[in-house]
Order: C-alpha cells, then structure tokens, then sequence
C-alpha cells in the first residue's frame, strides 16, 4: 500500500483533528463530518470480470472470494480502519469480538456467510456483509464488492435475477459519494460492457468514474486493447488503467500478491502493445490513481472542514469559559473553591458599593435626598406654636409654677421635637437595607464564576440577606441611639436660642398671669 502513504499521512492529520472535537463519524453532524468527505469506491461489472480481484490488490490483502461462475452473491461493505497499535485483524459486522488474523479465515467466514442466508446455491442477496480491515497501512475507507451484472437466469436463478442484480448495484453506485471502479474484462467488446452502461447511467459526466480493464493477457493474440487504453474507444474523464490479476491457474497455485504484481509489472514492461503505457498500468498505479482522487476529493472539504473546526474550538471554549476549571474531589480543596467564588462575589459587591458598578450611589442618594426631604416635612411648626409650647410648658409645671425659667418644659419640648427625628432615621435604615440587598442579587447574578453552582448562589444570598437583616435591626437601635445621644447635646448648644425662647415665654405668662 505504499502509493497510499500520502494520502495516509493528510487522512490521518485531519482525522486526529476531527476525532480530537468528537466526531468518530456516522453520527448527527452529518454533512459536516469529515467521515462523510470521505467517499466510498465500490467494483461494477460483469460476472467474473475480475472486481474482486481489483479490490483485492488495491486493499494489498488477498481475502475475498474469487472464480468463475456467480461468486460474490452478496454485497461486501468493506471498511479499512486505520489502527495506531501495529496490530492487523479483521472483524465481521455479524461476529462481533471475534478477531481474525488470518486472512483466508476471512475468506472462509464470506463464503460461508454468503451461504448462511442464500444456501449453496445461486441465489444472491441484497443484505450486506459488513467486514472490517484494521490495520495500519491503510486510510479509513469504505470499499465495497458487488455481485457481478448478469445478462440471464442460470439454472437455480429467479428469473428477475438480472434486474435484481442490477437495481441492487445500482443502489450503491448512484450515491454521489460513491467512486466507480467501472470493470471491464479486456476479452469482450468494451461497446458490450455492463460496468460503462451503469457507470454512465449514474456518473453522466464521468467524475467519479474510473474505467479498469482487466484480463488483457487472456486477449486473442494479434489483438490488444490499445484503443480502449488511450481513451480512443471509449472516454472517460480519468484514464483508463490496465490490469492483469491472478488466473483461476494462478489462484488454485496459492500465488501471493507479491508475487502476482511481480508478474503483472513485468508483463507490462515487456509487452510490444504496452510498453509505451507501462507506468500508467498496472494494479499499483490504480491504487496511486485512486488515492490521489481521494486526495483531492478531501482536499477540496478542506476549507469546510477548517470551518468545521474553528467553529467546534469557538463552541467548545465558550463551553469551558461556561464551565470553569473541574472542581477538585477532596473537601479541602473544594473548600478553598468555595471561599474562592465568595470572594468572587465579595469583589463585585464591593465594586457597585465603592464605584466601577452601579449601585452604591443610591445609598447616598438616601441621605442626600430622602432623609433632608422627609425632615422638611416634619411639623415643627405645629410642635413649636406658641400655643403649643404654653401647652408643654404649663403641663411640665403641674401645680407648681415655674419661677425663673420653665427648664422641665423646655426639655419636654426639644424631646418631642427629636422624637420626630426616630422616624425618618428609621425610614432611611430600611431604605439603605433595600438597596443593599439589591446589591446582592446583582452581585450574584454578575458573577460569572458563580454560574454553574445554583445551589452555592443560594447559601450565598441567605447568608448575605441574614447578615443585612441582622445589621437592620442594630442600625436602627444605633440611628435611635444618636437621636437620643443629639436630644441632650441639642439641649444644651441651643441654649443661647432656648434662653430668648424663654424670655418670650415668660413675659408671656407673665402677662397672662
Ligand atoms: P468477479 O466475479 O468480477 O469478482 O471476478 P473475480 O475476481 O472473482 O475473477 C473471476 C475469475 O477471473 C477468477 O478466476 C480470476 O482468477 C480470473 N481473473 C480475473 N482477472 C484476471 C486477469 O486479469 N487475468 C486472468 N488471467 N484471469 C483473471
Ligand atoms: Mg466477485
């Protein structure tokens, strides 16, 4: 397989890339896949026109069925799978875990496989036998060997045989995806070919068709194929490529493949038609052929699968930015993470109260405008009335009229008058509560590390919520505090104000007396 190795090489660089982002093929990524860019080649062509012989050389392993008569009665889906390990073995879809080593095993388990659905007999069936080839000198390919188009019902043959033959090649070849390896047998009249009739019916344009011809040593001496060869006879997008495999002489003689593409090279090199076309013929140049087309079938899903790739890297990151770093198993660790992603959420708390995010603006704006704006609307003015004041100063007296200056009532008054200072203390208390636990959702809804642990966002907005409704309640007893501690120090810097208050007072009462 050696003209395979530099489609091996780019295969199996794109593959690794592909199998790194999770695509093993035949999945849901369909058209994207990089499998999927890889097409299948599968033999057309006559009964014992030689199709599983081609396959055969172009696998460099001699495992399939061969001979005259009806031989290959079921499809074979072939998948050559590149191994890493070294190791060579086969496996059947219909045996799963067995492994074969030994390649005329394999050719065993088709013929009796073959045989376990359609009897010994002529028959053929449309149900495929799955093998697959692991190995480390081929590329991951699907090949696929077909029952040969027959032109009537032998003996033991339903009669629609050649129709069914047919429609089941046709099913294969007809997917785009699908080369042809159109093969003809050298000694009929290619003008009489089964493989070029259904080939063009499906590959109009001859794209994906690669014509072989096979058999030229079994032609009439004093004709050769020349004409067919350079594309004079009959054209084809690619060239046509000669072959001469193992004779039924050859096969029943156990002659290996070494040997048979030996014999095969030094045919075309000797041969007085061919001489000229020797480096185009041959077996091995098939299969350099053939790679080269696979090469450039996969070269031009290059830039899809390039795209492919950057796309899955794009998806695959925003996945990890999602996910973050894998959390450690022992609790220490886990520990130090949790911590981690408080301290996380305290930074940003700490940002929308210091600056950098919003937030902690409105807290002065509770008292910069709120607390001014609710003490104007105290009402002193009721409180301070002359009337009311003689009302506080004379029940501060009791039955006792004051003498020289009523200190009770002066006191009671400024008491009252602070006393309306408790409520909107009180109110701006629970305004900055609001927004601070405002703060929190915000918070945890912004931090990003926190994203995937609902349940430590939770713990995290209790603990905070507990923590505010705690410093609540001791802000208000401290706000109360220092309205109690202003009543007594208010008490006595305005007393300069309380002494003309007096006076006032006094000859007030005084005149009222
Ligand atoms: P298939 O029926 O198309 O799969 O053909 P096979 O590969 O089974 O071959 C049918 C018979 O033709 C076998 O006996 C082969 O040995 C023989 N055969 C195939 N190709 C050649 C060839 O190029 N030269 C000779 N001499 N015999 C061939
Ligand atoms: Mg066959």
């Amino acid at each position: 397989m050696a003209t395979m190795e530099s489609l091996i090489g780019l295969v199996n660089r794109i593959q690794r890339a592909c199998t790194a982002l999770g695509d093993y093929g035949g999945g849901d990524q369909a058209f994207s896949s990089l499998w999927d860019a890889l097409p299948s080649v599968a033999v057309v062509g006559g009964q014992s026109s030689g199709k599983s012989s081609v396959l055969e050389s172009i696998v460099g392993r001699d495992f399939l069925p061969r001979g005259s008569g009806i031989v290959t009665r079921r499809p074979l889906v072939l998948q050559l799978q590149k191994t890493e390990d070294g190791k060579e073995y086969a496996e059947f879809g219909h045996l799963p875990r067995r492994r074969f080593s030994d390649f005329a095993s394999v050719r065993k388990e088709i013929e009796d496989e073959t045989d376990r659905i359609t009897g010994k007999t002529k028959q053929i069936s449309p149900v495929p036998i799955h093998l697959s080839i692991y190995s480390p000198n081929v590329v991951n390919l699907t090949l696929i060997d077909l029952p040969g188009l027959t032109k009537v019902a032998v003996e033991g043959q339903a009669q629609s045989i050649v129709e069914d033959i047919e429609n089941m090649v046709r099913s294969y070849v007809e997917k785009p995806n699908c080369i042809i390896l159109a093969i003809s047998p050298a000694n009929q009249d290619i003008a009489t070919s089964d493989a070029i009739k259904i080939a063009r019916e499906v590959d109009p344009s001859g794209d994906r068709t690669f014509g072989v011809l096979t058999k030229l040593d079994l032609m009439d001496k004093g004709t050769n194929a020349v004409d067919v060869l350079e594309g004079r006879s009959y054209r084809l997008q690619h060239p046509w490529v000669g072959i001469v495999n193992r004779s039924q002489a050859d096969i029943n003689k156990n002659v290996d493949m070494m040997a048979a593409r030996r014999k095969e090279r030094e045919y075309f090199a000797t041969s007085p038609d061919y001489g000229h076309l020797a480096s185009k013929m041959g077996s091995e140049y098939l299969a350099k052929l053939l790679s080269r087309h696979l090469e450039s079938v996969i070269r031009a899903r290059i830039p899809s699968i390039t795209s492919l790739i950057n796309k899955s890297i794009d998806e695959l990151e925003a996945e990890m930015d999602h996910l973050g770093r894998p959390i450690a198993l022992d609790a220490g660790a886990q520990l130090y993470t949790i911590l981690e992603l408080c301290r996380a959420f305290d930074k940003i708390f700490k940002e929308h109260l210091d600056g950098g995010r919003p937030g902690g603006d409105r807290i002065y704006g509770v008292f910069d405008n709120q607390l001014p704006a609710a003490l104007k609307k105290l009402p002193f003015d009721r409180h301070l009335s002359v009337q009311n004041v003689r009302k506080i100063v004379s029940e501060a007296d009791g039955y006792q009229p004051h003498l020289i200056a009523p200190e009770q009532g002066y006191r009671r008054l400024i008491e009252g008058s602070l006393n309306y200072f408790r409520g909107p203390a009180e109110a701006s208390v629970d305004a900055v509560h609001l927004v601070l636990k405002e703060l929190v959702r915000k918070s945890i809804g912004e931090c990003q590390e926190l994203k995937r642990f609902p349940t430590l966002q939770s713990t995290i907005a209790g603990a905070a919520n507990e923590s505010l409704e705690r410093f609540r309640e001791e802000s208000k007893k401290t706000v109360v505090r220092l309205v109690d501690m202003e009543s007594s120090v208010e008490y006595t810097s305005h007393s300069q104000e309380l002494e003309s208050l007096r006076s006032t007072e006094a000859g007030f009462s005084y005149q009222h007396k």
